[in-house]
């Protein structure tokens, strides 16, 4: 969500925070803008639109810019609508800010400017902070932004130049995310590391309460009362190339072929002796014996990630596991106590419901376990223990191989916790946790049949509205095939328990709904062909999605998907392949635009 980046160093610079803007696309965003030291001032263009379509395009009238450092910014707008104006960088000549993030007392902090004979020409919340850093500034930055950081409250992540401070940039950060990159001769700030990777890989983490200084000189720390402070240089292990389409027409495409090498990544540095072994992050057997219950908590594919958890920890380990949205949990009071442990899915590690659910549990006493794909990132570092899910970056907005690891993730955790309580002996554990390392193999095959899943897309392109039906794990796909349809296809889908169907949702049906069945599990196979009969004798065409071997009545299925044979328990890693390819080429039919869809965001960092 949003971006910020910055440069100082002794190249041209627009050009940088252009590209580096562009690489931050895929978090979402409805307007660009650009802030530089022109001579003595500050010059800023910025235009709602696309970087391509309005700031470029604003950029080649307004001539060659002469800068060696400045500031960028994609906006997603959550305090007023998407237009120039309103777009970042803002500022008054004096003072310029880029911000990511809201001010939650914006409202106070403008009453106070008005009366102080400021005017606002924006109606964002963000520029009651240039404002607010103009009346402290006194020919101190750090001072000013250490009285403006004392009143703001809310999350943000700000680059901040000052027209009297040239080639300077500062940064601060609260929850928002941001990162100071150090290259040779050169730094930068930015909002995720994938924006300057083409620069280097060399990059600070910085904390609330700190402010970055980067100028020619190099980049400096200081807490808020301007005491210098040292920090620990990170390096990132993914390279430029993990962050480009590779041959591939879109980043969804690629990543989901990336899902067996990324599960393997994920799987493999967990299993010692043949076993899971989650000792790296402290969340030893003995442990994970005295937990009462498990909560799960994330949004989006995070969450249906839980699901498949909450299906498998209860049948392995016999143990209550509760799913909660994030975004609910939060709110509702959760039973949670000092007893149970709070498993954190969020794939960006700054999902700000997910980091808010987090803080919660940390406040009850329970202890916290975060599973993130983004090291050091927000949720990372606040939890009790963090495990990496080594997925190496996702830049599609839609969510493919994030949750593929998670889902990976998600048996690891349930044979451990399964194991570590005695409900599975140690051979079973053993067999379990090969069969998981060998599904990246399945998974690889099921990809490969990647016309089957183009057809069924030629087939459903021109509905208005779907079904995805399945039972047990098969109906925690359904929910995530249908999201992913949605998300990135615009076509209305609902996921249903197959066999809840019948108390009211079956209306729906006439021959213009397509049905998409999920039946992987042999025990639930009939019930599941039932209801597809259902649907069939209303007119739906179906689609059946399951293992190749099974034998489906013509009669009431349309198009049958096959899987590759697996232990049915992983099934739902080998399910997830035709889900995601059904909703990929269905958007790509539709000449959607794939890779970032229309309204929504990568990492939402707010509420
Ligand atoms: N709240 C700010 C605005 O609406 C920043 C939004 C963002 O994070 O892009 O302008």
């Amino acid at each position: 969500m949003c971006g910020i980046v910055g440069y100082v160093g002794k190249e041209e610079c627009t050009q940088i925070l252009v590209d580096s803007l562009r690489r931050l696309e895929y978090r979402g965003y409805d307007s660009a803008g650009i802030a530089v030291f022109e001579d003595d001032k500050i010059k800023t263009v910025k235009a709602k639109g696309k970087i391509n379509e309005g700031l470029v395009k604003k950029l080649e009238q307004t001539g060659t810019l002469h800068a060696t450092s400045g500031i960028g910014h994609t906006r997603w707008a959550t305090h007023g609508e998407p237009s120039d104006i309103n777009s970042h960088p803002i500022g008054n000549g004096r003072v310029s800010i880029v911000h990511n993030g809201i001010i939650e007392n914006y409202r106070e902090l403008k009453a106070f400017l008005i009366s102080k004979g400021y005017g606002f020409e924006s109606e964002t919340d963000t520029e009651t902070v240039a404002k607010l850093l103009d009346y402290y500034y006194d020919g101190d930055p750090l001072e000013a932004i250490a009285r403006a950081m004392n009143d703001i409250e809310g999350a943000y992540a700000l680059g901040i130049i000052f027209r009297e401070h040239k080639n300077k940039i500062f940064a601060i950060r609260k929850e928002s995310p941001l990162i100071v990159g150090k290259g040779e001769g050169e730094s930068f700030i930015a909002s995720d590391v994938t924006a300057i990777l083409e620069y280097t890989r060399d990059y600070y983490l910085l904390e609330h309460n700190e402010i970055a200084v980067l100028d020619e000189s190099g980049i400096k720390f200081f807490d808020v009362r301007g005491e210098e402070i040292e920090k620990e240089i990170q390096t990132a292990d993914w390279d430029v190339s993990a962050a480009q389409k590779g041959g591939y027409k879109h980043f969804m495409l690629k990543e989901i072929h990336e899902q067996p090498a990324a599960i393997k990544n994920t799987v493999s540095p967990r299993v010692k002796n043949g076993l899971p072994d989650f000792s790296e992050c402290g969340l030893t057997e003995e442990r994970l014996r005295s937990y009462e219950n498990i909560y799960i908590v994330g949004c989006g594919s995070a969450m249906h990630a839980g699901l498949v958890g909450k299906a498998l920890i209860e049948k392995l380990a016999r143990m209550p596991v509760v799913v909660d949205i994030a975004s609910e949990f939060r709110y509702r009071d959760p039973l949670i106590t000092e007893k149970d442990l709070v498993v954190i899915i969020s794939q960006s590690g700054e999902t700000a419901d997910t980091l808010a659910a987090l803080k919660l549990a940390k406040q009850v006493g329970s202890d916290t376990f975060a599973i993130v794909n983004v090291v050091g990132s927000s949720i990372a570092r606040e939890a009790d223990m963090v495990m990496y899910t080594n997925a190496g970056p996702e830049i599609s907005v839609c969510s493919t191989k994030a949750y593929a690891v998670q889902v990976a993730f998600m048996y690891l955790f349930a044979f451990e916790v399964a194991f570590a309580r005695g409900r599975i002996d140690e051979e079973r554990c053993r067999q379990l946790t090969n069969e998981l390392l060998n599904i990246p193999d399945t998974i690889q095959k099921c990809i490969d049949n990647e016309a089957a899943y183009q057809f069924v897309a030629s087939k459903i392109m021109n509905a208005d509205s779907l079904l995805y039906i399945g039972r047990g794990l098969d109906y925690s796909l359904s929910m995530e095939g249908s999201l992913k349809l949605k998300e990135i296809s615009y076509i209305h889908s609902e996921a249903y328990a197959a066999g809840e169907l019948k108390h009211g949702t079956i209306s729906l049906v006439t021959e213009d709904t397509p049905v998409i069945a999920i039946a992987t599990q042999s025990a639930l196979f009939e019930k599941t062909a039932s209801n597809v009969k259902e649907v069939k004798s209303r007119g739906a065409k179906v689609v059946m999605i399951c293992a190749e071997e099974t034998a489906v009545d013509a009669s009431s299925v349309d198009y049958k998907v096959g899987l590759p044979s697996a232990n049915e328990l992983l099934m739902p890693l080998v399910t997830v392949v035709p889900l995601q390819m059904i909703a990929y080429y269905t958007a790509v039919l539709r000449g959607c635009d794939v890779d970032m869809p229309r309204n929504l965001a990568k990492s939402v960092t707010v509420e």
